[in-house]
């Protein structure tokens, strides 16, 4: 089986073999059977934040199809107010196969907010965890209580709670090597405000608040924001489509840098850079091999716009290699695309040539966001 049939941006050879488990009983059977082979495994949501080698993966591909998503019963839960929609909450279980964006959908017509701003974002829900998705100032981390794990070292079914999962922006401990399945997540969302209304979390993003015509931390109708965040989505090849070809990508290719203060000082006053939060800490982007910067205990990091960088170094939206079938993005600089029968190395190319001059110009070494498998940059 062709992995580029079931990859957004549409690259990667072929699977030794691929199964594709629909209940939660025959995931569980089929993972714990291919561990026990010994071989090589990698698990598949929607294929849309993953890279994978023109040689493909010789080994098991578990694709996760199951589907569901269920209420929990307050016996279940200990419900705790929410920081700013009252103590109206309501949780959900959701399989992992289940796409995400019929879980926002879905959410949304119920009147429960919390991941509206996420509406859009292709993929599954069991890979949301994995770099804690986030969008238009939302992030899976704030409405996440836990994740049902099965762990491949142990071999045991745990339920971990959010808190211990290492969220930061675009990472978890999950990205970060700790290996295992996600069964099942866990959200708590907030089932309209004190006076019953079906209001969004407060707007957070600049750009959407100005479409909503509205004030950052102000609330909107639900179905409002979804419109608005889709709206904004498509004008920027960020939504699937199968007839707008910006969007066979693997969303944003770099994330955006995590540098020290002292660093950023020494950028042109253009270049914005935002706060980070407290968990961004831990994740600082190493500056590539040229001499770090050394960053001072308790120094401030703050976090650079590799949209910026990349425009600054030269590298407009449109922009290809000569000859070769991947470009960025011509409505979005972070996206790197297949304009149609694109290689991973072409791919790959463009991201190391892109990185490159990046580095050159600003000394800023980017970071891929996808999951690079059998591939390296
Ligand atoms: C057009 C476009 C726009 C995007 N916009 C955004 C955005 O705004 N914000 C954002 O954060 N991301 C965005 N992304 C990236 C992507 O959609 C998310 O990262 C998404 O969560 C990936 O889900 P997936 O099911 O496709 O994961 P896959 O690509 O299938 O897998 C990604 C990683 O998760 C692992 N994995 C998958 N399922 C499981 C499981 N059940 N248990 C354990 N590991 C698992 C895989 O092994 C792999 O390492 C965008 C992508 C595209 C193509």
């Amino acid at each position: 089986m062709r992995l580029a049939d079931l990859t957004t941006l549409r690259v990667g050879g072929d699977a030794r073999l691929l199964l594709e488990p629909t209940t939660p009983d025959e995931l569980l059977d089929t993972v714990r059977a291919t561990w026990s082979t010994g071989e090589d495994w990698l698990l598949l949501g929607g294929g849309s934040n993953v890279v994978i080698s023109d040689d493909g993966f010789d080994g098991t591909v578990i694709r996760v199809r199951t589907r569901g998503i269920e209420p929990l019963t307050p016996e279940t839960v200990a419900v705790r107010p929410s920081a700013y929609l009252g103590d109206r909450t309501i949780r959900l279980r959701v399989q992992a196969g289940e796409p995400w964006d019929a879980v926002v959908e879905h959410a949304v017509h119920s009147g429960w907010a919390g991941i509206e701003a996420l509406s859009g974002i292709p993929g599954s829900s069991g890979a949301a965890p994995i770099q804690n998705i986030g969008a238009y100032g939302q992030e899976l981390g704030s409405s996440l209580v836990a994740i049902e794990f099965l762990d491949y070292l142990t071999g045991q079914i745990e339920r971990i709670p959010a808190t211990q999962l290492g969220l930061g922006y675009r990472t978890s401990l999950l990205k970060q090597g700790r290996q295992g399945l996600v069964l099942s997540i866990e959200l708590e969302l907030s089932d309209g405000d004190s006076a019953g209304r079906a209001l969004s979390a407060p707007v957070a993003y600049e750009q959407l608040a100005s479409t909503l015509g509205v004030r950052i931390g102000d609330r909107v109708p639900l179905d409002d924001l979804r419109a608005s965040v889709l709206g904004l989505r498509a004008s920027k090849g960020m939504l699937l489509d199968p007839d707008d070809r910006d969007s066979f990508s693997a969303g944003s290719f770099f994330t955006n840098p995590i540098v020290s203060e002292n660093f950023a000082r020494g950028l042109p006053a253009a270049a914005p850079r935002w706060p980070t939060s407290p968990e961004d800490r831990d994740v600082a982007v190493p500056l590539g091999d040229a001499p770090a910067v050394p960053q001072a205990a308790g120094e401030y990091q703050v976090k650079l716009s590799a949209a910026w960088l990349i425009e600054k170094a030269g590298i407009s939206r449109g922009f290809a290699l000569p000859g070769s079938h991947a470009a960025v993005s011509s409505r979005h600089t972070l996206a790197l695309v297949n304009t149609g029968g694109a290689t991973a190395d072409e791919i790959l190319q463009l991201a190391r040539f892109i990185q490159t001059r990046v580095f050159a110009e600003f000394g800023v070494r980017l970071q891929p966001e996808p999951v690079l498998v059998g591939v390296s940059l």
